[in-house]
């Protein structure tokens, strides 16, 4: 996708040990028209796939998916990361963060998720792919069919689409880093 490619050119800033910066318009500060321009090229992809609700990990994936959601008009639903004391019967796993170096739980409550949902998970960045592989978890848990994976950059050097794809998950990334050696973004070409 040539606008986002052109501004993780512009914008985007590495980090040492594979992380890219991106909070200039998507993590922090937040572009809501390259957002859309995001989400009309994920629902492009998956046009012909039966999707009724999406669902993401707070709190970055949140963005993308109320955009999702709402180009849509499918209800979504995000795993927390803090069990709410309001929760009731709830569905659980654990993701190991590398930006954070830590594991942490994700809960979602079991009234927005179950059998019968066609779920689309959407996230901004696919690393080594610990956060799709707990979200793969919640859905089986579930009884819900994951239809896909949608990612606004994915980093192919960490390899989480192997995760993804050994699962049998359809994944697609609008961004593929192939490296950030040196600190120099290298983008796959289209
Ligand atoms: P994974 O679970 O695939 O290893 O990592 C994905 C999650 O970690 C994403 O939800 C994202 O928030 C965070 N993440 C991974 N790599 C990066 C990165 O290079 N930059 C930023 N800003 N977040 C990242």
């Amino acid at each position: 996708m040539k606008a986002l490619r052109d501004r993780i050119l512009k914008d985007g800033k590495c980090f040492p040990d594979g992380i890219l910066k991106v909070d200039k318009f998507i993590n922090h500060q937040m572009d809501p028209n390259l957002m859309k321009q995001v989400c009309v090229e994920f629902i492009r992809r998956y046009a012909s796939t039966e999707i009724n609700k999406i669902i993401t990990i707070e709190a970055s994936g949140i963005a993308p998916a109320i955009m999702m959601g709402f180009l849509l008009d499918l209800p979504v639903v995000f795993a927390k990361k803090k069990k709410p004391s309001t929760m009731g019967d709830m569905l659980s796993t654990t993701v190991f963060s590398f930006t954070k170096q830590r594991e942490y739980h994700v809960v979602i409550s079991k009234e927005y998720l179950g059998e019968g949902d066609k779920v689309l998970f959407v996230d901004d960045f696919l690393a080594y792919g610990n956060a799709a592989k707990g979200i793969i978890d919640l859905c089986r848990q579930a009884g819900a069919e994951l239809v896909g994976m949608g990612f606004i950059i994915e980093k192919a050097f960490q390899h989480g689409r192997d995760v993804i794809e050994a699962a049998g998950v359809r994944c697609e990334s609008l961004a593929i880093i192939e490296s950030l050696d040196n600190c120099e973004i290298k983008l796959r070409e289209e």
